[in-house]
Formats: C-alpha cells, sequence, structure tokens
C-alpha cells in the first residue's frame, strides 16, 4: 500500500463514520501522526492535501520540522512536553493538545508573552483513569480549568484523550463518550468557555470517536502501513 491509497482509506473511513452519526465529515479533522516518520513522508501528504500533523517528541519534531513552513500547515504537539523543552516547543509546533498540567500552562503562556504569541491548547483528560497516563484526572479539571482561563497567551480550544488499548475498537466508545460528557459539562459550569475541540480517535479506534462527536482524529499507523 502506498501512503496516497491508505490516506484515502481513511478519509473514506472517516467519511462514513460521520455519516452514520448524521455528522458532516467537514467537521473532522484528520491530524497525520508523522512521529518515527521521515520529512518526505510528512511532504507527500502535505501534497495530498493534509494540513494537520502530529508530533509527540519534540528533539525529533525539532530536527525533522525547524525552518519548514507550509501555507496552511499545523504541527500539533501530542506527546507529553516537559516544562523545560516549552520554549522549543513554542517554536515549532502551532498547537499543543497535550496540556496536562496548570503548571505547563504557565510555562508555555510565559514563554508566549515573550514572543508575543497566542498558542492554541487543549487539555489532555486521563479518561480511563490509568496510572501510566498523562492528563489531568477528570474531577481536577473543574478546577484547573479557572486558572487556564486567566493566562492570556494560551487559548483553550477543548480537550484531548487517548483511550485504554481494548480489544475491539467498540470497546472504547464509553471513553469518548465520557470525553464528550465532560467537556459538555464543562461549558454549563464555565458558560464563558467555549471548548469546541475534541481531540480523539487512534488508528485502532478512529470511527467509533467520529461517531461519538470527534472534531479532530490522530491517525499515525494507518497511513504508514
Ligand atoms: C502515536 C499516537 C497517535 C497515533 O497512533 P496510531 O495508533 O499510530 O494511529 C495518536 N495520539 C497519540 C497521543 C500518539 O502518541
Amino acid at each position: 500500500m502506498s501512503i496516497a491509497g491508505n490516506l484515502e482509506d481513511v478519509r473514506n473511513r472517516i467519511i462514513a463514520a460521520a455519516q452514520r452519526a448524521g455528522r458532516p465529515s467537514s467537521q473532522v479533522r484528520l491530524v497525520a501522526v508523522t512521529k518515527f516518520q521521515p520529512l518526505s513522508a510528512i511532504e507527500e501528504l502535505y501534497k495530498l492535501g493534509v494540513r494537520d500533523f502530529g508530533e509527540n517528541r519534540i528533539q525529533e519534531a525539532s530536527e525533522k520540522l525547524t525552518g519548514w513552513s507550509h501555507p496552511g500547515a499545523t504541527i500539533h504537539m501530542i506527546g507529553h512536553l516537559q516544562r523545560n523543552k516549552v520554549r522549543q516547543a513554542v517554536e515549532i509546533v502551532d498547537c499543543i493538545q497535550s496540556l496536562d498540567s496548570v503548571r505547563l500552562a504557565e510555562a508555555i503562556d510565559h514563554q508566549c508573552q515573550r514572543t508575543q504569541e497566542s498558542m492554541p491548547v487543549l487539555m489532555e483528560i486521563n479518561i480511563s483513569g490509568e496510572e501510566a497516563k498523562h492528563g489531568f484526572q477528570p474531577v481536577e479539571v473543574f478546577d484547573a480549568l479557572p486558572e487556564l482561563a486567566r493566562l492570556n497567551n494560551i487559548r483553550l480550544q477543548g480537550v484531548m484523550t487517548m483511550a485504554p488499548i481494548v480489544p475491539q475498537a467498540e470497546a472504547a466508545r464509553p471513553y469518548f463518550r465520557r470525553l464528550r460528557e465532560l467537556r459538555d459539562e464543562l461549558e454549563r459550569r464555565f458558560p464563558d468557555c467555549r471548548l469546541p475541540e475534541l481531540s480523539m480517535g487512534m488508528t485502532d479506534d478512529f470511527e467509533i470517536a467520529v461517531e461519538e462527536g470527534a472534531t479532530m482524529v490522530r491517525v499515525g499507523r494507518a497511513l504508514f502501513v
């Protein structure tokens, strides 16, 4: 299979899943996860119309993408970000989906203040509560959100999660649904705050995530097999 063939397949599956849920597929952005992939793969995807790319390590992203800028391309940080890498991250990426603490948010805000930027961010939520996962615990987000809202150089746009590894994609559905409900609850409690973005779903479960309202799916392996 080629990248072009894989991409067409993934796009068609997104369209079909959106149709099943009665949603316009234009509401779902495909974030191509290009970790471990060479820059040539990113460029090929760009030529095929992909505009959103996900990287999980700043070191790797920086080696690949320093100096690479294409009109309309958005680089998403999707892996855990250490505070001592924030300066580099702000240089390289256009969106941080893996915001997992208030202290990290303050560091990003501080760096963006210096460079007079404003960084779109998503709160990563550990919806399954697994020990090994990063992210805010669902109960923490209600206290964290007002603190994030105070920071002027980040723009909170929604929430992100990774479902646990499950034997069948269908078993991931409750986690996606829980993330959507948590987002709805946050918007109810904080009416000034809009959280339109729901980043959820990967190679093994993105169709279920689309059915549950994902606005961004993060797909790696399915594009590169
Ligand atoms: C690697 C990764 C993905 C993509 O996973 P695939 O199974 O390759 O589609 C999505 N989100 C995060 C946070 C990742 O680290």
